[in-house]
């Protein structure tokens, strides 16, 4: 059961377990080549929803990881990839965040202010009351309500700052309706992932720092998964939660020793 030989792809986490900020992790490189080398497909799984898949790509192109954008699953790309199966092409949709209204373009959607079947919620640093008064209109008159993933808080400079979640938060006090959410740790992502990597859960790891959405999300999944510390969640943490991935490693340098062994 907790064996790492019959994985068959990996799913992996950005900022805790891949990079933090703008620094490489320890053994990011030499994990990649490995995987590779071996012909295992891998997908980086990501609850930001303001950079594109090809900013992502650029920047594990400066640590010098080659991984194309489409390998790259963002929480916009992931909700536009869900919405695509919900609405046929040209739908029109109230959304709030440049990065999904980027992406449902993309994916062929009409962004619009009025009668929209669906309203689509992603971070977004220039929020108005104006753009929660239209959600809350549209939601209270029928439209689905989506978002982008449910981080409620995250860090910057001066502390934390409210994410995606809390903006949610308000359309849900507004309306007294729960949002369908895409990101971890929902299904939609794990199973766009899957799908990418053309591989079924049972075969498939998720490897991440952040127990309630990676971990968690990966378990509901039907995939193993693997936890490291190099991110928010240290071992003593681990210790009093009872979120228990099905292996522990200090990073990816760790698994990548663990990885070479079973490859041998
Ligand atoms: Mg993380």
């Amino acid at each position: 059961m907790n064996s790492l030989s019959s994985i068959r792809a990996f799913a992996v986490d950005g900022d805790g377990v891949l990079y933090r900020g703008n620094e490489p992790l320890p053994g990011l490189a030499d994990f990649f080549a490995f995987l590779h080398q071996h012909a295992v497909p891998v997908t980086l799984v990501t609850n930001n929803a303001t950079q594109t898949q090809q900013s992502f790509s650029d920047k594990l192109a400066r640590f010098g990881v080659t991984l194309p954008p489409d390998a790259i699953i963002t929480a916009s790309i992931a909700t536009a990839e869900y919405l695509q199966k919900q609405f046929p092409p040209g739908t029109r949709m109230f959304a709030i965040g440049n990065g999904v209204r980027h992406a449902l373009e993309a994916a062929g959607f009409t962004l619009a202010e009025r009668d929209v079947a669906a309203v689509v919620v992603g971070m977004d640093t220039s929020l108005t009351y104006a753009h929660l008064r239209t959600a809350t209109v549209h939601i209270n008159n029928g439209a689905a309500f989506i978002g982008t993933n449910p981080d409620k808080s995250f860090p910057f400079e001066g502390g934390l700052a409210p994410g995606n979640g809390a903006i949610l938060a308000a359309l849900a006090a507004a309306t007294g309706v729960e949002p369908f959410i895409v990101g971890k740790p929902y299904p939609p992502m794990f199973e766009l992932a899957l799908q990418k990597m053309g591989v079924d859960a049972a075969h498939a790891a998720m490897v991440g720092d952040r127990l309630e959405t990676d971990i968690l999300g990966g378990k509901n999944a039907g995939m193993r998964t693997i936890a490291v510390l190099s991110g928010v969640t240290s071992a003593a943490m681990l210790a009093e939660r009872d979120i228990r991935p099905d292996r522990v490693f200090d990073g990816l340098e760790d698994l990548l020793t663990a990885l070479r062994e079973t490859r041998k």
